[in-house]
């Protein structure tokens, strides 16, 4: 694939057509050397105006394919990105600064996602009857699109997130307008390029880069039916507190402070391996970082020297920008004037770059601003349990529950703790494995709804229920 190149004149997708940004301009910076890759300019008011009138045009046709048409186009899609997968491998580690392994994950997990929903949509009848004991009605129900959506987006795993929203609102029925986070653009240009490359009707995917001003635009608009949101906790509370003007439908994925739980009986280097992937991976810039390590007191002294070693030569890249850095240092500096015995393992990283230290911390307190708050950065905390039912109340201590995993050769035990967890995903004795048929999302602040699976094409549909007289 030739990668698709920033200029200026082509950030915006209205109506088919790649047009000049109007909008604000900024810099695009490669995290990896802190050099300027180059300038992008977003979408202006009136061209978000024009993007979102687009879509609603674009409506009625698409809706009117069905599911077995809108499944083919998902596969085309998904066939594209495959095709061209190199040059997105490239361009997320261009613009992310992802080492190869991480960016591969990416594309893999677009790929994977279309897919999923293009084999859904072909098993998806457009009117389902409904088994009712009155022989005077026939009952049926039929899914609609919920109509025009709106998906915004983070910059942690571009592309991959888009994806698990564009893939199921387009099986849904529903035309979009997209703006994806002004720290990583670039990747969803490049996936809304090869989309809009394989002549899907004009409007059904528009894409208004920008950065807060935007995305508030986007969800001030009553063309707007619906809104998905991918982002920081803080931003989803403003957009709900928006959305209760016109009762609009609004999906959000938002942070996570979730634990990992290592009971007496685990095996240490697989507790050692997840624990580091679970804090590290992507840099520790995942909402489903398991950043409180909890390891019971037996083997918590062979389970952190292990840690160590791992940390000596873990790969991942650096910090998305500046700001995220500023933040990551500041939270680390908040964490030791709360305590200034806190003891720090760190492993430098990219330091030419936006790259902060590997970091290991033992000795917190349950209030301390690194127990609390969600770090987004390379961290993990750790803290010592003697029970199961510590340990749990520990995990659950959190107004957040998106993730948890569970490190134990008794899986009844292990099992039996899940159960308890207030979390949308516990993995067991696995890594972070995702996969489009399972939901996404979490309890409490975490989240509100679920991605991926029936799950995600249901945030974008209505329920309408039909009662037709037998006689
Ligand atoms: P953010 O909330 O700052 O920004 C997310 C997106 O919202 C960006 O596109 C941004 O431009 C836009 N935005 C900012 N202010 C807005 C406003 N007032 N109205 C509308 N849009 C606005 O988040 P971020 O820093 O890009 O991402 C990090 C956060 O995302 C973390 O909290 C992380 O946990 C969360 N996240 C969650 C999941 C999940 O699946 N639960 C996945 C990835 C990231």
């Amino acid at each position: 694939m030739t990668a698709w190149q920033p200029t200026r004149t082509s950030g915006v997708l209205v109506a088919g057509q790649w047009q000049t940004g109007e909008g604000a301009r900024w810099e695009l910076i490669d995290p990896l050397t802190r050099q300027v890759h180059g300038q992008l300019q977003g979408a202006s008011a009136e061209q978000l105006e024009r993007a979102v009138a687009a879509a609603r045009q674009a409506l009625a046709d698409w809706r009117a394919l069905g599911y077995a048409g809108r499944g083919q186009w998902l596969a085309r899609i998904a066939a594209a990105v495959q095709q061209q997968a190199e040059g997105l491998i490239a361009l997320q580690q261009r613009y992310s600064g992802k080492p190869a392994h991480e960016a591969s994950m990416d594309v893999a997990d677009v790929v994977a996602t279309f897919d999923y929903y293009a084999q859904l949509c072909e098993t998806l009848p457009e009117r389902q009857p409904v088994a009712v004991p009155l022989a005077e009605v026939a009952v049926s129900y039929q899914r609609e699109p919920v109509g025009v959506a709106g998906l915004i987006t983070p910059w942690n795993f571009p592309m991959v997130t888009s994806a698990w929203k564009l893939a199921p609102a387009l099986a849904a029925g529903c035309t979009l307008v997209l703006k994806p986070s002004e720290l990583s653009p670039m990747a969803e240009l490049a996936l809304l390029n090869i989309i809009q490359g394989l002549g899907l009707p004009q409007g059904v995917v528009n894409l208004v880069p920008g950065g807060a001003e935007v995305g508030r635009w986007l969800c001030a608009h009553p063309g707007i039916d619906k809104i998905s949101f991918t982002g920081s906790r803080a931003v989803g509370q403003q957009i709900l507190q928006g959305a209760a003007q016109r009762i609009q439908r609004v999906s959000l994925e938002l942070g996570g402070k979730s634990a990992l739980i290592v009971r007496a009986d685990a095996d240490l280097d697989l507790a050692a391996q997840l624990a580091c992937d679970g804090a590290f991976f992507n840099a520790g810039q995942m909402c489903s970082a398991t950043s409180r390590l909890l390891v019971h007191r037996h083997c918590y002294a062979p389970l952190l020297e292990r840690i160590r070693q791992r940390m000596a030569d873990y790969q991942t890249g650096p910090l998305i920008s500046a700001g995220q850095l500023a933040r990551v240092a500041s939270l680390v500096a908040q964490g030791l004037a709360q305590a200034p015995d806190l003891a720090l393992h760190q492993v430098p990283q990219h330091e030419a770059g936006f790259g902060f230290p590997l970091t290991l911390v033992e000795g917190l307190a349950v209030d301390n601003v690194l127990w609390q708050e969600e770090i987004f950065g390379p961290v993990l905390c750790t803290m010592a349990f003697d029970s199961d039912e510590q340990a749990v109340a520990l995990a659950n201590d959190s107004p957040y529950g998106l993730v948890a995993t569970l490190v134990s050769r008794d899986l009844a035990a292990a099992e039996a703790l899940a159960d308890r967890l207030q979390a949308g995903t516990v993995w067991i004795n696995t890594p972070q494995l995702i996969f489009p048929q399972a939901a996404w999302g979490g309890y409490k602040q975490s989240s509100l709804g679920r991605e991926l699976g029936p799950w995600g094409l249901e945030a974008f549909s209505e329920l309408k229920h039909r009662l037709v007289s037998a006689g």
